[in-house]
């Protein structure tokens, strides 16, 4: 499988990690969009929020929470977005939450 985000999560992709576990791996997107944009994706290859196991659903997201949190503190910003796409508009078939600092 040609995965470029398993390659990351398999450290065969060099990105800048913000976090490592055994749940995910977030990291600075490589063209951001806006300040703080940093991906995070489940460790296993999951293509859309819809194929992601129920289970891993919360654990998952408990990462995306502490990521999205960390975003704000970090930048000083008054709030963020968090984000999905699911095929539509997706560069990468394995799921990843996008978040940056809100602009406003
Ligand atoms: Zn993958």
């Amino acid at each position: 499988m040609d995965c470029v985000f398993c390659a990351v999560v398999a450290g065969e992709e060099p990105a800048h990690l913000v976090l490592d576990d055994e749940v995910a791996v977030a990291f600075l997107d490589r063209r951001p969009l806006f300040p703080g944009h940093v991906l995070v994706v489940p460790r296993a290859h999951h293509p859309t929020l819809a194929d992601l196991p129920p289970a891993e659903v919360g654990p998952f997201f408990l990462r995306v929470q502490r990521v999205a949190a960390a975003v704000e503190r970090g930048l000083g910003a008054a709030g963020s977005f968090v984000a999905a796409n699911n095929r539509i508009s997706q560069s990468v078939p394995h799921l990843f939450l996008g978040q940056f600092r809100s602009v406003s």
